[in-house]
């Protein structure tokens, strides 16, 4: 199984990061794990054409986590062949809201496709199946298995995560989350735990520079794992290699050992940071 981050950025735009999102490939199936900004142009580069995705699951419906699924589904939609099965959208309660809303963003641009282009008139037009999922939830896509796990993200509820099984090895798809039980029970063993991190220090830093948002920014500390408290996840569930994502701030080139030496005093496994189409074999 092949974990790839297709983008390492948070909310704010970053010239060299794209939105949150992440690759798991294995015995031929591609999963994509949430699809924040520039998440379809990462995939290309990762060499993955939007047809090639067979599902998209997402851990909340934070904008960040959801920005580039417009594109993902209608570049997956013009690009594949007319019978290709439906984009398949996974995510908590609320996922099959936030679909509508984009199938209505996008109705004009579909009638406009199907008025152009007489063999998309022989398919289903930009067919999306959505399910709605809840922790403890099994499914498989392909022949790798997915369990859902309950995180902590409050007052953004409900959100998940993912554990992904795959001949014997083990991927965790945390998404935002403080540390909890639920997120322990999905990371137990796991080979790889992929967690979204934030560093304290430097927020605080941020928040000198801009005294009139400090407020919000400091909001974002209270429902975040710190790169400490994902060590300490990894260190307890007994994890093999713990990447950090989703860096809050942005994780400037060089600095990455610096993150690095914030998590290994409480984690003595493998610790990757790195950029955009980092990859990691579980
Ligand atoms: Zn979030
Ligand atoms: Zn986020």
């Amino acid at each position: 199984m092949k974990i790839t981050l297709i983008g390492t950025g948070s909310p704010i735009p970053d010239p060299n990061r794209a939105g949150p999102s992440t690759l798991v490939q294995a015995g031929g199936t591609n999963v994509v794990v949430d699809c924040g900004r520039g998440c379809t142009m990462r995939l290309m580069a990762a060499g993955v054409m939007p047809p090639m995705v067979d599902a998209v699951l997402l851990t909340h419906l934070h904008s960040d986590h959801i920005s580039d699924l417009n594109d993902l589904v209608t570049s997956r939609w013009i690009m594949g062949p007319v019978d290709a099965p439906p984009a398949l959208v996974i995510g908590p309660p609320g996922t099959a809201r936030v679909v509508e809303g984009l199938r209505a963003m996008l109705a004009l641009d579909e009638q406009y496709r199907l008025d152009h282009h007489a063999d998309l008139r022989a398919g289903r037009g930009m067919a999306i199946e959505v399910r709605e999922v809840s922790p403890d939830d099994e499914f498989s896509i392909g022949d790798v298995a997915v369990r859902v796990g309950r995180t902590d993200h409050r007052p953004v509820a409900p959100t998940v995560g993912y554990r992904f099984e795959h001949d014997g090895r083990s991927a965790v798809l945390a998404g935002d989350t403080v540390p909890c039980d639920g997120l322990d029970d999905l990371c137990r063993g796991a080979n790889v735990y992929v967690q979204t991190v934030l560093r304290p220090d430097l927020v605080a830093i941020m928040q000198q520079f801009v005294p009139a948002q400090a407020g919000r920014l400091g909001d974002i500390l209270d429902y975040h794992s710190s790169v400490e408290d994902a060590a300490k996840t990894a260190a307890r569930c007994g994890v093999s290699t713990l990447v950090l994502t989703h860096c809050v701030p942005a994780v400037q080139p060089g600095q990455e050992a610096d993150w690095i030496a914030q998590a290994s005093p409480h984690f003595g496994g493998r610790i990757v940071v790195g950029p955009d189409l980092t990859s990691v074999d579980a």
